[in-house]
Order: C-alpha cells, then sequence, then structure tokens
C-alpha cells in the first residue's frame, strides 16, 4: 500500500549499506517515505534493482533514491559511495549497516580462519570505512551536524551458547568503535549510535535456520515477545536515530530486542 510522505527527514541526503535485504530495505524505504534523498549500497546490484522497484512502488512520491553497487571491506568503494554524494550537498546521513553471518562460523575450535577474516572485514572495517568518508564528507561540506547509525547486534551485549564467535565479535567491535566515534567528534556535531537488534525475520538469519526447529526452538525461547523481530521495526528506530528528534543521544547502544537483553526467565 503507497504511503504519504511526513517528513522527519526532509532535506537530508542519506546512505543505507545492505540496502537490498531486510533492514536495509526497509529503513531505505522509511528514509525516502520521510523525505531524505537517499543512496542505496548494496554489493548485489540485482538485488538492488529489485529493492528499489519495491521503494518506489510503495514510496511512489519519493524524492531522489539512486543505487550505487559498494562492497563495504573496500575502503575505493566506500570513498567512491560517499563522494557520489558531494554532488547532491553532501551526506548528512549514513546508515552503515551491511553485514554477513556465515554459514561457516563456528566456535573457537572450529572457525576458519578465513571466515573471520571475511566476517571482520565486512563486519568491522565496513563501518570504520563509512564512519571516516562519512566524517570526511561532514567536514567537506561545512556540516554542524550529522548522523552515523552503525549496525551492531544484542550479541555483542549478552552471551550467546549457539556460538557464531566471528561475527559475535565483530559486532562487540562495531559497538567499541561507534562509541569511541561518538565521543571524538562530540564537538562537530556528529553523532554515533549503534543499533542493536534480536534475532530477526530476515534472510539473514532465516536462510541460516532453515527448517531446523530445534535450532529455531534454541533461540524462540529466550525472546519475552514469543517471536522474532522484523526489520520495519529496526527501520523504525533508525529513522529516530537520522532524524534530529535524536539530537542529544550519541553513543548509544540503541537496543531493539523487544526486552530480550533484559530478561532473567521469559514469560510462560
Ligand atoms: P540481510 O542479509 O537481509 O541483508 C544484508 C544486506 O547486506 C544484503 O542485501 C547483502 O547483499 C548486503 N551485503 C552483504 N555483504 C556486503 C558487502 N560486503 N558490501 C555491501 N553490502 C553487503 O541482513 P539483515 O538481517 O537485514 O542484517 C542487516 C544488519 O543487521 C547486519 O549487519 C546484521 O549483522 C545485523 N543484524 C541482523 C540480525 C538478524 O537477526 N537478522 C540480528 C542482529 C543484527
Amino acid at each position: 500500500m503507497a504511503t504519504a510522505p511526513r517528513g522527519r527527514l526532509q532535506g537530508k541526503n542519506a546512505i543505507v549499506t545492505g540496502a537490498a535485504g531486510g533492514i536495509g530495505l526497509e529503513t531505505s524505504i522509511l528514509f525516502a517515505r520521510e523525505g531524505a534523498s537517499v543512496l542505496m549500497a548494496d554489493i548485489s546490484e540485482p538485488a538492488l534493482a529489485k529493492a528499489l522497484a519495491k521503494l518506489k512502488e510503495v514510496v511512489p512520491t519519493a524524492g531522489r533514491v539512486e543505487t550505487i553497487k559498494c562492497d563495504v571491506s573496500k575502503e575505493a568503494d566506500v570513498q567512491a559511495m560517499v563522494e557520489s554524494q558531494d554532488s547532491w550537498g553532501g551526506t548528512d546521513v549514513i546508515f552503515n549497516n551491511a553485514g554477513i553471518m556465515h554459514a561457516d562460523d563456528a566456535d573457537a575450535i572450529d572457525t576458519p580462519e578465513k571466515i573471520w577474516d571475511l566476517t571482520h572485514n565486512i563486519n568491522v572495517k565496513g563501518v570504520w570505512f563509512g564512519s571516516k568518508h562519512a566524517v570526511l564528507s561532514l567536514r567537506r561540506h561545512k556540516k554542524n551536524k550529522g548522523s552515523i547509525i552503525n549496525t551492531a547486534s544484542v550479541v555483542a551485549l549478552v552471551g550467546s551458547a549457539t556460538p557464531q564467535l566471528a561475527y559475535t565479535a565483530s559486532k562487540g567491535a562495531v559497538l567499541a568503535m561507534t562509541r569511541e566515534l561518538a565521543i571524538v567528534h562530540a564537538r562537530e556535531g556528529f553523532r554515533f549510535n549503534s543499533l542493536c537488534p534480536a534475532p530477526l525475520n530476515t534472510p539473514l538469519l532465516q536462510d541460516w535456520l532453515g527448517d531446523d526447529k530445534p535450532k529455531r526452538h534454541r533461540r524462540e525461547v529466550h525472546f519475552p515477545t514469543g517471536r522474532f523481530g522484523e526489520a520495519i521495526e529496526q527501520a523504525n528506530a533508525v529513522v529516530f536515530l537520522a532524524s534530529d528528534e535524536s539530537s542529544f543521544v550519541n553513543g548509544t547502544d540503541f537496543v531493539v530486542d523487544g526486552g530480550m537483553t533484559k530478561a532473567y526467565v521469559t514469560p510462560e
């Protein structure tokens, strides 16, 4: 169903990485609906084309929305992505959201080193490069405010007995890095916040869980609400963090998890 624009991000140029799927697509849609000009970035061009078509279908009134192929683990790609918004007037918001959880990620014994490196190259270095080039852009365009939102995870906050060690370590790094960036750049007006989603109903996790009922149950039993989260519930939080409504919110581990990380025992 088509929705009318609301304008909470009017006048802002935003970049979303991992924009072709899950949280990134839902956020791109909400950003466009709220009046932002949006650059949707992803490693997959065919998926980006589909995502753009969906956005235009649900937000027919969207302003400027474009796509760009970008592998966030390659600094040259990230630099080109951010600099491509120079002609738009410079980046105001970047959502460094692209991330992977590899099927071969395991525990301390069984995680292959190449999976560790791949995961960290995308999940950690990708966020660093996005943050770095956002700061350079904000300075280049002499902006006195900017919002950078980096996707971490609840596994950066609580230990999981179902191991994905490389992924967990990478999300801990996102949290720590974002916190430091928030403090270093606070006097420039550049805000950095982490988003910590709970397990979600998106391809990243659902494809990985597949039809394995015990593997699913192993997670569901810990959800106070009894369900996986939805990407749109993350996107709503990202709009807040991107907008000036959150002007005094900086350096937070912004947790959107239905109460999961605060539960001792879950309701029956
Ligand atoms: P998703 O798999 O649905 O979407 C991720 C997107 O990132 C895909 O479109 C993919 O093509 C893209 N991508 C992958 N590698 C890339 C690269 N090198 N450069 C650019 N783009 C790349 O995943 P999602 O569930 O929407 O996850 C988004 C973020 O949220 C990730 O950082 C993920 O770790 C995090 N997260 C997800 C969950 C969950 O349960 N799904 C929970 C906590 C955190």
